[in-house]
């Protein structure tokens, strides 16, 4: 029982005090048994008296100690809900907001109208709502709609630890609300709860907190994990390496479940399937009862035994089920076994040769990342069938985020799967990487939350000692063109003195006032005067009318000029899809795994063909195919919404379904984003439209180029040919290196002189991704802030200046309400 005076909290002892705020909470017997274990409870009281006492409080604690269930419980029962304002909470996964917030209503016996979530795309938010989770960005924009945070009596940012770009921003910004707020007599409290107990850039910075938050420290109850380190540091084939030493454990060490942690999606879903292959389940006819289990394997074991028997598929709880065949060389590859055995502490068990090799308890194999559907997600949860061990193969999700029970060992790769840039050339590529040593003690730890238990690093303990101790702030290693804009917007005009936990590079912020400012969306600095008032003009350039109508919409900086262009020969509803399709990237199935058998390979071969050949229906002819891979992407959108946006179409065509809808959502969104930003617009929100006409493309093109003008490419020409490695090559302004168009794109064989792209990456070569024809003469009208005008009589003329003699340009006209200029277009 609990009682609670004035935002005090007992716990577990009767008072003769009355509670004056205490909002009662009816959980379930088994919820309530089930928290008392958890570290944070027993230091409820201490957290309470701090946020009473003080306006920002720093909370750390190990996770699965309690922090993103409880504290908000705690809130609320203190009565901070109903004191006229939400307690919100933050986090930089879509998963976690969605998940936690499912979980809390759960143990808290309230229904998700009163614990809710709002992530990018949706939520279940309603006028009822308490406890609010959410993504961090969606609250950067509530600050951008209302800097006081109003609805708001509590703020908790979470896994601050992670240092995701929008957390370290939120809590700058949100050290200066919550002071505003108190100065103000609408008190308001900040919470930071972090994993690790490296805080100093939140509580030592001088800029953040005049005088330091508390921190209080939650001490969790970890048992023992043992940490064994491979003699040897496999260099490529970590992912097989995963694979066997998880085959091994299931095979020779005793029952808890195996928590494997790899880079990325397609690792995951390749080692689940490799798995589900070795260890074949149980067919989903048979009841399962502790007693039947062992009988029934024994007739499972006997139908393997006779080769000839094809097993029926297997559907466990949608258990995504593969024909088992019996062919198996997978199960070879995982028997095979390592060259080291002796690091897995095995004892005097017999070493495993494979033929002999029969799992005797079966093996549920579950993926776990962020993409994966919710319901998929929350599987991990669940107990595991009974008899049957449970093991999760995960990305860095279930590192702090997430915490999956009665884990009793894990296989750490060691690695992580990060997007790089260049802050030059803003080229980007993802690399897989060492992770850092918190981390991978991080990982570790989730082996020794139930019972003691065992982490088998795949790296020696010497490259261990060569990782670095802490990752790095995401906002030092990536643009910041977005997060300067919105910034600007809220009026932060010196970017360059805002507190930032960790502050970007002079570099990163310079190059995104360049940007802003070619984009028209900030004021330029003057070109004469002294040098120091330049120079201070420099960083702090006012926001534009446009750069207002820009920062409206949720998108990056580019396409957000895209859109604030686009209210032309009625194109906005195109531009509108291709900024959809832009952001949420990755719309198109790549088949890149390799194929497991003959059978397998002929029928991956067949999908590839047939998704190409979409893809050149979609870039159809003429002018839509100069639009390129922008007019493969508002094809593959057209047609999937024209066939009702269903999984059937997706998976016929190559399309991801979870893309789709996003990009369906985010039509949406943008639709009326467009229209309150300019009332007359127009826009509506309808799934289906045609084609655009020949006229719209050659207008969408000018669009497009008018947004990516710093992403400009010329096909090298054949006179200046010197080198091979160049042929079929494009120039860019910024690297010394040629880039290519990727062969996967609807330009590939057309080579068009310009192009703009969406992005560079690097693999085997710089492939230009999202590649689109534009042509020359349009470049000096639409970008004469990238041209040199020489006359023709200079030479060598900048390559970028081929100004031809008769353009013919319409009217300037007036865009939106903001009355910006519109660039004048050629038609
Ligand atoms: P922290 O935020 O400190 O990492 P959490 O509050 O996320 O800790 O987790 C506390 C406990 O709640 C963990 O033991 C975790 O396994 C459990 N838990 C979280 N979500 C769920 C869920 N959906 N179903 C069952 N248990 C859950
Ligand atoms: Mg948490």
């Amino acid at each position: 029982e609990e009682k609670k005076e004035d935002g005090k909290t007992v716990v577990h002892k009767k008072t003769d005090c009355q509670p004056a705020v205490f909002i009662p909470v009816d959980r379930r017997p088994e919820i309530q048994e089930a928290r008392l274990k958890l570290p944070v409870l027993a230091e409820e009281q201490v957290i309470m008296e701090a946020v009473k006492e003080n306006d920002c409080v720093v909370l750390c604690g190990e996770t699965g100690s309690g922090k993103t269930t409880q504290v908000p419980q705690f809130l609320y029962e203190a009565g901070y809900a109903s004191a006229g304002g939400m307690i919100g909470v933050t986090e930089p996964r879509r998963v976690a907001a969605v998940s936690m917030s499912h979980r809390v209503a759960n143990e808290m016996n309230l229904s998700t109208g009163v614990v809710s979530y709002q992530i990018r795309y949706e939520g279940n938010v309603t006028k009822d709502t308490a406890i609010k989770f959410m993504t961090d960005g969606v609250l950067l924009k509530e600050i951008q709609k209302d800097f006081l945070l109003q609805k708001y009596s509590v703020i908790i940012i979470d896994e601050a630890h992670e240092r995701s770009l929008y957390t370290d921003i939120l809590i700058g910004l949100l050290s200066r609300i919550v002071a505003l707020r108190n100065k103000k007599g609408l008190p308001m409290k900040l919470l930071i709860m972090s994993a690790t107990l490296r805080v100093e850039d939140f509580t030592e910075n001088k800029k953040l907190f005049r005088t330091p938050p508390p921190v209080i420290k939650v001490e969790a109850r970890q048992f023992p994990v043992t940490v064994h380190f491979n003699k040897r540091t496999p260099m490529e084939d970590y992912v097989a390496e995963a694979f066997r030493k998880t085959c091994k454990i299931h095979r020779m060490l005793p029952p808890g479940g195996i928590l494997v942690f790899l880079t990325g999606q397609a690792e995951v879903n390749y080692v689940c399937r490799r798995l589900r292959k070795a260890f074949p389940y149980r067919p989903n006819n048979i009841q399962h009862t502790a007693e039947d289990t062992s009988e029934e394997l024994r007739k499972f074991k006997k139908q393997k035994l006779k080769k000839s028997v094809s097993l029926p598929r297997i559907d466990l709880d949608n258990y995504s089920a593969l024909p088992v065949d019996e062919g198996d060389e997978d199960r070879q590859a995982g028997i095979d076994d390592d060259d080291e055995g002796s690091d897995l502490d095995l004892g005097d068990q017999p070493d495993d040769t494979g033929e002999k090799a029969d799992p005797t308890i079966p093996l549920y194999v579950l993926p776990l990342y962020s993409l994966l559907a919710p319901e998929q997600q929350a599987r991990v949860f669940r107990p595991p069938p009974p008899g049957a061990r449970l093991c999760v193969v995960a990305t860095n999700v279930a590192e702090t985020s997430l915490t999956i029970p009665a884990i009793k060992y894990v296989v750490d790769c060691g690695r992580v799967k990060k997007r790089f840039y260049d802050r030059v050339t803003g080229v980007s590529s993802f690399k897989v990487n060492w992770t850092s040593q918190a981390s991978a003690n991080q990982r570790a730890g989730r082996a020794g939350r139930t019972e003691a238990g065992h982490c088998y690093r795949l790296y020696s303990s010497a490259v261990f000692s060569d990782f670095s101790q802490f990752s790095e702030a995401e906002i030092t290693r990536r643009p910041v063109d977005d997060l300067v804009l919105q910034m600007k917007d809220l009026n932060i005009e010196k970017v360059v003195n805002f507190p930032f936990p960790t502050p970007p590079s002079s570099e990163a912020l310079v190059s995104a006032e360049q940007l802003l400012i070619s984009l028209g969306a900030l004021e330029e600095p003057p070109r004469q005067g002294r040098m120091v008032d330049m120079e201070r003009a420099r960083l702090s350039c006012p926001i534009t009318p446009l750069g207002r109508a820009m920062a409206a919409f949720p998108v990056a900086p580019r396409y957000a000029k895209m859109l604030a262009l686009g209210c032309q020969q009625g194109c906005m509803p195109y531009i509108i899809t291709v900024v959809a399709a832009m952001t949420v990237r990755e719309i198109f199935v790549e088949l890149d795994r390799p194929a497991s058998s003959e059978e397998e390979s002929s029928k991956l071969a067949g999908r590839k063909a047939r998704f190409s050949q979409m893809k050149r229906l979609w870039a159809g002819q003429g002018q839509s195919l100069l639009l390129g891979d922008l007019m493969v992407m508002l094809g593959a959108v057209g047609a999937c919404e024209f066939a009702g946006c269903t999984p059937n179409f997706c998976e016929e065509n190559g399309l991801r379904y979870k893309a789709m809808l996003e990009i369906r959502r985010l039509r949406g969104q943008l639709t009326n984003a467009v229209n309150s930003v300019c009332s007359d617009a127009g826009v509506c929100v309808d799934n289906k439209m045609a084609p655009p006409t020949e006229s719209q493309v050659v207008c969408l093109r000018q669009i497009v180029l008018a947004g990516l003008g710093d992403h400009l490419a010329r096909r090298v020409q054949a006179e200046e040919l010197l080198d091979p490695k160049w042929r079929n090559g494009y120039k860019t302004p910024l690297l010394d290196e040629p880039v290519f168009i990727h062969p996967s794109s609807a330009l590939h064989k057309e080579l068009p002189e310009f192009v703009v792209y969406q992005e560079i990456m690097e693999t085997t070569k710089m492939y230009m991704r999202g590649v689109c024809a534009v042509q020359a003469d349009w470049i000096p009208k639409l970008l004469p802030q990238y041209c040199h005008f020489s006359g023709p009589e200079q030479s060598p003329a900048p390559w970028y200046c081929t100004l031809s003699g008769n353009v013919k340009c319409q009217q300037q006209s007036t865009f939106f309400r903001v009355g910006w200029k519109l660039p004048a277009i050629e038609m």
